[in-house]
């Protein structure tokens, strides 16, 4: 089957490359991201592989659509680039990859954790300069912290077992109890209790319009001064301007993170030698307790094979006219003449 395969990195092309040589797809990889002027390249190929910053809105979808396109295969878990509303009236389907590897985006963000607490950057930096002054890099033991969990699916249970190795106590806020999570001694609590309590909050729940700006002026007041913040799930969850504020007045001690609210122009590109225009970006990475990685999380070896094996599978179930395993549950089609 004739695939576009849309934001196409070296890793992609190998991973998905190898993974092919049992399905026999032919993957056209383009690097340009999926938006309305990009669409003509999927003309004729009735599925695009789709990566995080791609935009399926309404109207690329309408384009894809016009073009043949019945099938957006997401080589990623969010999906919230995609308007479902608007593939269900074209009457398309979506697959993606959920946990491909929920350790590796776990133990990313006990990276970030790490980096922030011992203030890993700077030791490495005044090393190789021959500074081994220690002024600046005290940190705290993680060991009897509380941390607190928001989102506690396959990562934030990653995250929390990981933690819990530490010896923290673990807190936890989702809108449905993992049972893995509670035997592991979580205790679930309402938002504002574990905001209050936690000295570390990770943020491991979906971008829906329910967890838009979960983390914003008045969240941040409720958490305990000096707390560490860390987002390796969307960037959308965190108002990234009230995050700045909080910074700059001590409330958040140590901010974290692999996502970011407008990553679309800036990650996964090397823009070293063009000046950045995003204002609130630049002045959120001047901050010495900020440390950001570019959406980096799920780059492991086990996980991008994962996700390019799945992704094929899926592929070719929907070639096949077969059950689609990994379907994303779309709203249900008005008709048009209703
Ligand atoms: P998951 O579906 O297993 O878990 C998500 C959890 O969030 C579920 O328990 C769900 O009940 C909970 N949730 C839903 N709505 C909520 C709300 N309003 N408040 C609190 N919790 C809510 O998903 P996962 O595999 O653990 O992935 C979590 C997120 O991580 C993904 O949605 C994705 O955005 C992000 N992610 C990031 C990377 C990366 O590279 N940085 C990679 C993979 C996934």
């Amino acid at each position: 089957m004739k695939v576009a395969v849309f934001s196409t990195k070296q890793y992609d092309r190998k991973f998905l490359g190898a993974a092919n040589a049992e399905h026999g797809h032919e993957l056209i990889f383009y690097e340009a991201q999926l938006e309305p002027k990009t669409t003509s390249l999927a003309t004729g190929c009735p599925v695009v592989c789709l990566f995080v910053n791609d935009d399926a809105s309404v109207k690329t979808l309408e384009m894809l659509a016009a073009g043949g396109t019945r099938l957006i295969a997401l080589r990623c878990t969010g999906y919230n680039n995609v308007d479902l509303d608007a593939v269900a009236a074209l009457g398309m389907q979506v697959v993606r990859v959920a946990n491909y590897s929920p350790y590796a985006v776990a133990e990313h963000a006990v990276g970030l954790v790490l980096m922030l607490n011992r203030k890993l950057y700077k030791a490495y930096n005044r090393v190789r300069e021959d500074n081994f002054s220690l002024d600046g890099l005290m940190g705290f033991d993680i060991y009897g912290k509380t941390v607190g969990v928001i989102g506690t699916g396959q990562i934030g249970r990653c995250f929390a077992q990981i933690m819990k190795g530490f010896g923290c106590q673990l807190l936890g806020y989702d809108v449905q109890q993992n049972p893995a999570c509670v035997e592991l001694g979580m205790q679930y609590a309402d938002l504002s209790d574990v905001l209050a309590s936690s000295d570390i909050i990770s943020l491991h729940c979906p971008l829906l319009p329910s967890t838009y700006h979960l983390i914003n002026a008045t969240t941040i007041q409720q958490m305990k001064p000096g707390v560490m913040v860390i987002n390796t799930s969307r960037g959308g969850l965190v108002d990234t301007s009230a995050v700045i504020e909080g910074i700059k007045s001590g409330q958040i001690g140590f901010f974290g993170t692999d996502v970011y609210e407008e990553e679309e122009t800036l990650f996964f590109q090397d823009l070293s030698d063009t000046v950045i225009q995003d204002d609130v970006f630049q002045l959120l990475q001047s901050f010495s307790n900020v440390v950001i990685t570019a959406h980096q999380a799920f780059l492991t070896r086990e996980a991008v094979s994962t996700i390019a094996k799945t992704t094929l599978e899926s592929i070719t179930e929907f070639e096949q006219d077969r059950p689609l395993t990994h379907a994303i549950a779309l709203p249900e089609k008005i008709p048009a003449n209703a």
